[in-house]
């Protein structure tokens, strides 16, 4: 038998908005990762994340129509399935790791069956760990009230604190609680501002005990009651009236309301920035860097659970809407 190259898989996981697309783009600027392909899962139509990172050689490729661990699973490893083929055929090159990063909402244990059930994909890649990021001071409340947030640090071998830097001693104190009441023997490493190196995280990922043993209890079926919509914003709008509306479907829709994070064109001059609500912390705006290439749709990506995401959207709209036309120019 002739021994196959395998290529190893990091599967990064965390709840929506612990930080896993910064840590993703962080460690595929690093030499560790040189050469790597990133397959970047989102939940709604417009994919958002992807254009945060920048990879050495081409932007990552999306997986959009759902969440692998349920929905979307036959995408993730027809993906890995068509980067060997492509590989193969040498339409690209070799890459030397797969970085994937789940939903927020994803039970890693069914993604991790899948690779390693697919023939083909079993065959020619193999998972060489799995990373959870866990937000210094929001990763509590949603282990407490997310079951798919215990999961992901049940599958992990290394939970990165991610935010330490706006985090006080006694979050990240409960945080380090949190953690250890799921995962006792879980490494669990610290970043601020993703400055956590790719280096670090691969060597504490060798020193980690081997995962425990899936957990076949009742998965979450997120599926029934989370819902995805997207809230079209093609104007241009002033950060103070998107702080308002933000504020406040954030007020009305606390406990549902998952992710509200998108693309904006902020006045006065239209330039592109990335705007989220951050449930309990506040709202985030942020330029993004100019990118070659078609304009962004602009909009918001809601996720909602136990209630309809478009509900939301539609109030996102609306506020705005009521804005103008001091802060809010529909520019068609
Ligand atoms: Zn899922």
């Amino acid at each position: 038998m002739v021994a196959r190259a395998s290529v190893p898989i990091l599967l990064l996981t965390g709840f929506l908005g612990s930080g896993k697309t910064s840590l993703l783009a962080r460690w595929l600027k690093a030499p560790e990762f040189a050469g790597a392909m990133a397959i970047v899962n989102e939940l709604g139509e417009v994919g958002i994340d992807d254009r945060l990172v920048e990879s050495s050689s081409d932007a990552p490729l999306l997986l959009d129509n759902g969440c692998a661990c349920c929905a979307a699973g036959e995408d993730l490893t027809a993906t890995l399935e068509r980067l060997f083929w492509d590989r193969l055929h040498r339409k690209i090159p070799k890459f030397s790791w797969v970085l994937i990063e789940t939903t927020g909402i994803a039970d890693p244990g069914p993604i991790l069956e899948r690779l390693a059930t697919h023939a083909l994909v079993a065959e020619r890649y193999h998972v060489e760990g799995v990373v959870a990021a866990f937000d210094a001071r929001l990763g509590a409340a949603q282990l407490a009230r997310h079951p798919e947030c215990a999961r992901q640090l049940k599958a992990a071998r290394v939970v990165v604190i991610t935010k330490t830097d706006i985090a006080g001693e006694v979050e990240l104190a409960a945080a380090r609680a949190a953690i250890a009441g799921v995962r006792e023997d879980a490494r669990v490493l610290t970043s601020s501002r993703a400055d956590l190196s790719a280096a670090a995280m691969i060597a504490a990922l060798a020193q980690s005990a081997p995962r425990p043993a899936a957990d076949n209890g009742l998965r979450a079926e997120h599926t029934a009651r989370v819902s995805t919509a997207f809230a079209a914003v093609p104007g241009v709008v002033t950060a103070a009236a998107l702080t308002s509306a933000f504020g406040a479907v954030m007020d009305t829709y606390e406990a549902g309301l998952l992710r509200l994070k998108g693309i904006v064109r902020l006045a006065p001059d239209g330039a592109l920035n990335m705007a989220q609500a951050l449930p309990g912390v506040g709202v985030e705006i942020s330029l993004l860097p100019a990118r070659p290439g078609a304009p962004a749709p602009c909009g918001f990506t809601i996720i909602a659970q136990d209630v309809a995401a478009q509900t939301i959207a539609d109030a996102v709209v609306a506020r705005l809407a009521a804005s103008r036309p001091l802060a809010y120019r529909n520019t068609g």
